[in-house]
């Protein structure tokens, strides 16, 4: 997708897309998570100025600095979602600046991020980031350490479960995805029957929303679609 000038201009044709894959696949409608990993806070308050409410950023130094500047360019009342590989020596900061963590992969992070998420503040909302195609090396848990994994964080009171959050193998073959995704809708239904605060399977980026869309996603996160190239 090419680069638009206006944010309000991409911001309205993500949308749509959205929305034409929810209703031809007869699914729900789902939410749309501006990536803004790499661009300037300035482009963020312009996409906030369109009506976009939830960013995701991928590193807590860069998103802390972020989110501080955009408070003080007035955007009020901005989510924010963590979406990157969450270091256990960045717990702290990330309890203390989002509303959201994706990327919980390992049972280290739910007590970490239990014992740092003020008590001023609502619980952290957290998803199970899953390796769902078993890739080396990659961030993510095993499909078969759901299940454990989201009870830590279930009896974790200053942590919410809501779902599960995946990056299937950017393959190339878009049909490859799709079977990444049919996967993890079936472990979100499992996890969705046993904890009633789960309600988000976040799946789905620029390139591969609409197939995401179709398999059940209920998030899709989306950068360089919205905000172009990423400089
Ligand atoms: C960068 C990133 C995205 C957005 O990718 P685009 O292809 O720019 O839409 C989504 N999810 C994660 C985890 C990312 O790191």
């Amino acid at each position: 997708m090419p680069a638009m000038s206006r944010p309000q201009e991409a911001l309205q044709t993500v949308l749509e897309a959205m929305k034409r894959a929810a209703r031809d696949a007869e699914r729900p409608e789902a939410r749309l998570l501006a990536v803004s990993k790499m661009q300037p806070a300035e482009a963020v308050a312009a996409l906030a100025g369109s009506g976009q409410s939830a960013f995701g950023e991928n590193y807590v130094h860069e998103a802390t600095a972020k989110i501080a500047k955009l408070a003080e360019l007035g955007a009020a009342g901005l989510e924010w979602h963590l979406i990157g590989h969450l270091q256990s020596n960045k717990c702290r900061e990330a309890a203390e600046n989002f509303d959201w963590v994706q990327s919980l992969d390992r049972e280290k992070l739910v007590e970490a991020l239990n014992r740092f998420r003020p008590a001023t503040l609502p619980p952290l909302n957290v998803l199970i980031q899953v390796n769902v195609d078993g890739e080396v090396g990659k961030s993510g848990c095993a499909p078969m350490a759901i299940a454990m994994l989201a009870e830590s964080v279930a009896r974790a009171p200053r942590l919410l479960l809501r779902g599960l959050m995946a990056i299937p193998e950017p393959s190339p073959d878009i049909e490859q995805r799709r079977c990444g995704f049919q996967a993890m809708l079936g472990y979100f239904d499992s996890l969705r029957a046993q904890w009633s605060s789960v309600d988000t399977l976040s799946m789905g980026m620029s390139e591969d929303f609409a197939v995401a869309i179709a398999e059940g996603a209920t998030m899709v996160r989306v950068g360089s679609a919205l905000f172009g190239p990423r400089r």
